[in-house]
């Protein structure tokens, strides 16, 4: 028997109801149960985003997070480093270049984060690359997406590509988490009835050809060695003339995308930037 839609909406959200009142969420940061709203679990409409405010972290991340963790999120807000992003200590006055950007200039325009690496933004990209919880690749990727949409705008990107990682750190993690985060893009956009013409995600023209160590734990300049020739380009003429959306988990200290923006601009890119769900303090 087929059902009406409507019927079958409620249905699905009664035995919503149903399951999560016998089996309530646990919260992916700090493990305690919890019953979320069910009502708040959609916030990708076309209005949110004509509105030009985007579902915040609180919100999106509802059905993965209890309410004390949900909030504990730090946004990245001005004033920030116009090259890099990141957020000046002192909370007053206007966006400017920061010490470590005049001194080492970037190959990149521009990187953007949501947040600051730390809490519960810190927690829950652990999560997702440590103990695959993959489930929450998706919201936050929506939450770059509108990000993505604030900083730079739909007419602004031609190319979006996730920060690729060697073919044996796939194999033992099981994913890469930059593609998983941008996997969901199209759809969003299709929902969203906002047509991203030249927008694609494509993970294979971009490679990582050399495995590495990992960046955590080493110096500037350790990080700089390690990362040194680690990409490659497989199609140069994709590349040719693009403005490419590097898309990445952590902002350290810029020395993995600014690799990355050496081997694009050098494949013939236009111009590369930066957008990563957290930035290091
Ligand atoms: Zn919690
Ligand atoms: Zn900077």
């Amino acid at each position: 028997m087929r059902l009406p839609p409507e019927t079958r909406n409620i249905l699905s959200r009664l035995t919503g109801v149903i399951k999560d009142v016998l089996f309530p969420a646990q919260c992916l940061v700090c493990g305690a149960f919890f019953h979320h709203d069910l009502q708040n679990k959609s916030c990708l409409s076309a209005e949110v985003l004509q509105a030009g405010t985007a579902p915040d972290f609180e919100k999106v991340m509802a059905p993965f997070l209890c309410r004390v963790c949900s909030k504990d999120f730090v946004a990245a807000v001005s004033p920030m480093c116009t090259v890099c992003g990141i957020m000046f200590q002192s909370r007053e006055g206007e966006d400017h270049i920061c010490g470590e950007c005049l001194t080492s200039p970037k190959l990149f325009g521009m990187a953007r984060s949501l947040g600051a690496y730390e809490r519960a933004l810190m927690a829950v990209i652990h999560r997702m690359k440590y103990a695959g919880k993959v489930q929450v690749a998706r919201p936050l990727g929506k939450l770059l997406f509108f990000a993505f949409i604030r900083y730079w705008g739909i007419s602004r990107i031609d190319l979006v590509i996730p920060v690729p990682l060697h073919a044996s750190k796939i194999r033992k993690r099981g994913f890469n988490q930059s593609f998983l985060l941008v996997r969901g893009w199209a759809s969003m956009a299709e929902a969203l009835k906002i047509e991203l013409p030249f927008i694609k995600v494509d993970g294979r023209i971009f490679i990582r050809k050399r495995w590495t160590e990992p960046q955590t734990g080493l110096d500037k300049k350790k990080r700089l060695k390690n990362i040194k020739n680690a990409f490659g380009v497989s199609e140069s003429a994709k590349m040719e003339g693009k403005r490419i959306l590097l898309v990445d988990d952590v902002y350290t200290t810029g020395a993995t995308v600014n690799e990355c923006a050496k081997v694009l601009l050098g494949a013939g890119a236009r111009r590369v930037d930066v957008l990563t769900l957290a930035q290091a303090l």
